[in-house]
């Protein structure tokens, strides 16, 4: 039998780790012939996480550029991902998430007639500039895709809502859960070592916070109101901070002067994942922006402040162990306080579980395409209930 050849695109540190699952399952099954193409959309932050599963990107397009608009990144991406493409002529092209590499792959392969899979599909915050550009990023690709990947009920539902057909949706589960348990299972059969355990060590007796904050909508004004809340958080003396700081210059620029005078704040390089999932095991709860990090806290039991105006993982929220408390200032650090002061507040929201999958999303996703394949245009149904 002929292996299907499946190009998989991806752009950020994220998309790594929410892919690296799906690409070590389709690597590890003799009828897929699996090439990876790298857009370069983040650097270092990526191969750090293909590297934990030895995955060797087959194109590097390198398409950063200082100060470059997302016009111009969105453009270079779509030539330059075409071109991988029309080079490796593959059956069908899969992407993750939300971002312009993964918007610009699935439009280079339609313009291609070449269909697309869709993993992680149906995220909606329902406000097109909150996460701005993803939430439109969804949407378009959502267009585009003939299998969509849905990590949970509700995102099942929004493609649903949105007229895609019953039998193109899979509920599949996160695959940011597949990584995670990996991780951790690695990360507990080793030894404690590295930033992490140099990091609790110093701050033996404080209760640490941890922090991930750089989302392009808060650039400005939302991230200065999140500096101050840390700094008002960071004047107490039984909590710590580790916040490791993304590499955008312009993320740099507001926390690094807002921080730098605390002995309790722990500005740190970005961590490797593994380093990452340590500290959140070790941290007492969770201040982020991110969108992986609001999926990936609850599975350790660790309560979250997302420091959003709104949320497209709502699954959190109904769970009981996220909270959406925006970016004003006054509102973080209250929040925060009410977490570190009032114990049975604490508890409320301190209840692992994961409401985004059970770590299996990438077999089933391989068995949805094996089914794809097999039938020829019939897909094969895959039922899961992820919460
Ligand atoms: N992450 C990491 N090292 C860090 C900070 C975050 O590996 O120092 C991981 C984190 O576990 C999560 C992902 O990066 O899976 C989140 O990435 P980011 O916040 O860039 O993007 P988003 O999730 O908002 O798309």
């Amino acid at each position: 039998m002929e292996e299907t050849r499946i190009l998989v695109v991806l752009g950020t540190r994220p998309e790594a780790i929410k892919l690296f699952p799906v690409i070590a399952a389709l690597r590890a099954d003799a009828r897929f012939a699996v090439r990876v193409c790298v857009s370069g959309q983040h650097r270092g932050i990526l191969d750090q996480v293909l590297d934990l599963t030895d995955i060797r990107p087959d194109h590097d397009l390198g398409v950063m550029r200082p100060g470059q608009s997302l016009d111009a990144l969105t453009g270079a991406l779509l030539s330059g991902i075409g071109a991988v493409i029309d080079a490796e002529r593959p059956d069908r092209v899969i992407v993750q998430g939300d971002t312009a590499t993964a918007f610009a792959a699935a439009l280079a392969a339609y313009h291609r007639r070449i269909p697309v899979a869709h993993v992680e599909a149906g995220l909606r915050s329902r406000d097109i500039y909150h996460p701005w550009p993803e939430e439109v990023n969804r949407k378009l690709i959502a267009g585009i895709a003939d299998l969509h990947f849905a990590p949970t009920q509700s995102a099942a539902a929004a493609l649903r809502c949105e007229g895609i057909a019953d039998s193109r949706i899979h509920l599949v589960g996160n695959t940011v859960v597949d990584a995670l348990l990996w991780v951790r299972e690695r990360n507990r059969g080793a030894p404690a070592a590295g930033p992490v355990a140099a990091l609790a060590e110093r701050f033996q007796w404080r209760r640490i916070v941890a922090v991930t904050s750089h989302r392009r909508e808060n650039l400005g004004n939302g991230l200065a109101e999140i500096a101050a809340a840390l700094s008002r958080i960071a004047a107490r003396d039984d909590v710590a901070i580790v916040f490791p700081l993304h590499p955008n210059p312009a993320v740099r620029a507001i926390f690094e002067p807002a921080l730098a005078g605390f002995a309790n704040v722990a500005l740190v390089d970005p961590l490797d994942y593994p380093q990452f999932v340590a500290l959140l095991d070790l941290c007492t709860l969770v201040l982020t922006d991110s969108g992986g990090v609001q999926e990936e806290a609850p599975a350790f039991g660790k309560p979250v402040l997302v420091m959003r105006e709104t949320t497209e993982r709502p699954e959190g929220i109904a769970a009981g162990t996220a909270k959406l408390v925006g970016t004003n200032t006054d509102r973080i650090a209250a929040e925060t306080f009410a977490l570190l002061d009032d114990p049975a507040a604490y508890a409320a929201m301190a209840r692992a579980h994961q409401p985004f999958g059970d770590g299996r999303a990438a077999q089933r996703i391989v068995e949805v395409l094996t089914g794809m394949e097999n039938r020829a245009g019939e897909v094969s149904r895959v039922r899961v209930d992820a919460a």
